[in-house]
């Protein structure tokens, strides 16, 4: 098959007089990031970074990973219900791993205190690519579920009508036109939405817990802004303000400086830096209280590294979503190899082959947000060092996904126009509303795909190593 663009990619002026038109129309369309320098104002703002033209993605696999998505929505809520489901799957890695372990600490207290909360509101994002088998046929792979401030729902939102633009400057109307509408921000704020009307206070607002450097807010505030226009009021706040000025009443519902809280959506609290003892005070709060959580800190659970591993051993799936057998087959379809560290023979074995076929892997710790996952020469050196510990319960192993690389441009502010060897990697977003046993709303909110150069093996947006995309279907 021919590249796509291959003309356009070809064309030195053409890609430089797209590129410029481009970089303003990201501007005009709101994709748009604080600066590095000033990550807390919006004196001065920059685009976010994107591709300059929209990748190929092969439709068949696109509708897989939509058709799958309500599913993957269904079993993140089971998992978050069972208790003893997380209890068994992280017991090895609570004892090395302390954050996991304190996140499990305050899933127990609040259980044994009783929930407060009866509404339930996931937001989710399930992250594949396109694994190139021998014969060349991509296959759809996961490569995890963010549970947790998944994140760019609302400047992708955005992104399709720069790209739409960029086709029809190089004379591609046709093409342009084939680029599909995607508005996640429009989704997760119904979700939002639905959550806070069952929450049932109309003088009660949105609480986005954000954090201490806000660089992605324009990201926010888009999903912010469809609250508003439903006249949902949206209030912003961190962790210490949490600490200083929040507080429960006796039914345990939700203050901030005397403004009750229906719902809180954490953009904040997924990785350890969010928090010194008093932010672990203020979780707790809000944990206990009677607002939704979104996400609880069960379902934040269900997203780590070591119980997608867990997922994709036999009987699993089928144990948490009983009576759903398509459900399954379509959710075990999207696993790559998923391998356990745990101590003893299996993780021993799987240990050694590591370390003899280092480039077939993936090393992960329990952590989010890009930039901690090992490969390689380094892997096997970690490998190497904890085999024989403990420590090594702190991992997973999963199989190296190895997509067909494509060529494009990266833009990104203050860095020169040059063609890229790049990889793609589709999210899907999920949105689901649970009251009390009943689901109420469970859909696939919307798509986000970003691309990066393939000499970085790991790393999202906000980690400055993807950028944003476009999927062109093939
Ligand atoms: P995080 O929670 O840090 O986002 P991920 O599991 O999403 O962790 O991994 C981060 C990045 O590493 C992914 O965006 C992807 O680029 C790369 N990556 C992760 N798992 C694999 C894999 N199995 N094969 C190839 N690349 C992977
Ligand atoms: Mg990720």
């Amino acid at each position: 098959m021919a590249a796509l663009w291959e003309d356009v990619l070809r064309n030195k002026q053409a890609v430089q007089e797209a590129a410029s038109v481009a970089v303003d129309a990201a501007l005009l369309e709101g994709v748009l990031m604080r600066t590095e320098g000033e990550p807390n104002a919006s004196d001065v703002v920059n685009y976010a970074p994107f591709t300059l033209l929209p990748s190929a993605v092969p439709s068949a696999l696109f509708e897989q990973a939509y058709a799958v998505q309500q599913d993957f929505n269904l079993l993140v809520d089971a998992i978050s219900q069972n208790k003893e489901f997380l209890e068994r799957t992280l017991a090895s890695t609570i004892k090395v791993d302390d954050f996991t372990a304190r996140l499990f600490r305050i899933h127990m207290q609040v259980l044994e205190e009783g929930l407060a909360q009866s509404v339930f509101l996931g937001i989710n994002r399930s992250d594949y690519m396109f694994d190139c088998g021998v014969d060349g046929t991509p296959a759809l792979k996961q490569i995890e579920i963010n549970t947790i401030a998944a994140s760019f729902g609302g400047l992708t939102s955005r992104t399709a009508a720069v790209h739409g633009r960029v086709l029809k400057v190089l004379g591609k109307s046709k093409e342009a036109a084939r680029l599909l509408p995607n508005d996640p921000s429009k989704g997760l704020a119904s979700g939002i939405a639905k959550a806070w009307e069952l929450y049932g206070s109309q003088s009660a607002v949105v609480m986005f817990l954000v954090e201490e450097v806000q660089r992605n807010i324009f990201d926010q505030r888009c999903v912010e802004n469809e609250l508003w226009n439903r006249n949902i009021r949206v209030i912003r706040k961190r962790f210490r303000d949490v600490f200083e000025k929040g507080s429960l009443d006796d039914a345990k519902r939700l203050y901030m400086d005397g403004q009750e809280v229906a719902v809180v959506y954490y953009r904040e609290g997924y990785v350890p830096k969010n928090y010194d003892q008093q932010n672990w005070e203020a979780r707790l709060l809000l944990e206990r209280s009677r607002a939704v959580k979104c996400p609880d800190i069960a379902t934040q659970l269900a997203g780590t590294k070591k119980v997608q591993q867990e997922l994709s051993q036999p009987g699993m799936l089928e144990g948490l979503l009983p009576s759903r057998t398509e459900a399954v087959a379509r959710i075990r379809a999207t696993f790559a190899g998923l391998y356990s560290l745990d101590v003893g023979e299996e993780g021993d074995k799987i240990t050694a082959t590591a370390i003899a076929d280092p480039d077939r892997f993936v090393l992960k710790p329990q952590r989010e947000g890009g930039g901690n996952n090992l490969y390689g020469e380094e892997l096997r050196q970690v490998l190497e060092k904890i085999r024989d510990s403990p420590e090594r319960t702190s991992y997973i192993l999963m199989d190296k996904i190895k997509p067909q690389p494509a060529m494009n441009y990266l833009l990104r502010a203050h860095s020169p126009l040059q063609v890229s060897e790049c990889i793609s990697e589709l999210g899907i977003f999920g949105v689901y509303v649970r009251q009390g046993k009943e689901m109420v709303m469970n859909k696939a909110a919307g798509h986000l795909l970003r691309t990066k150069a393939i000499e970085h093996a790991d790393g999202g947006v906000a980690a400055g190593v993807a950028v944003l995309d476009t999927p062109y279907l093939v």
